[in-house]
């Protein structure tokens, strides 16, 4: 539940200094290397949780996006940065070197 209050999906700084967000893992790539099982068809795929106890799948993830959502604990972010923030408790800063893209500006 704590998690989902930081980190909006959007919410980033306007001005990215070195981040560069062209350099960020593909959804799909991403949220797979993260253990998640992607099912269901269409814009929004299903996966078990990793952000509460879940029993069954109750996160729902966009391939094209990254944004993610879970109907029951509430996490929600707009993209796969801030699913790497919530689910490691890094600053925005932090996960973006993470993810290697940070400090690769064009
Ligand atoms: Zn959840």
């Amino acid at each position: 539940m704590a998690y989902a209050k930081s980190a909006r999906g959007g919410a980033y700084p306007r001005k990215s200094f070195g981040f560069n967000r062209a350099l960020l893992p593909h959804p799909s790539d991403y949220f797979m290397s993260q253990g998640l099982i992607l099912t269901g068809g269409g814009e929004w795929k299903s996966a078990t949780c990793p952000f509460h106890n879940d029993t069954r799948p109750s996160l729902r993830v966009r391939l094209d996006t990254g944004a993610f959502c879970c109907m029951v604990c509430g996490a929600k972010g707009g993209d796969v940065l801030a699913f790497h923030m919530q689910r490691h408790g890094l600053r925005f800063i932090d996960a973006a070197r993470a993810l290697g893209v940070w400090g690769k500006s064009q």
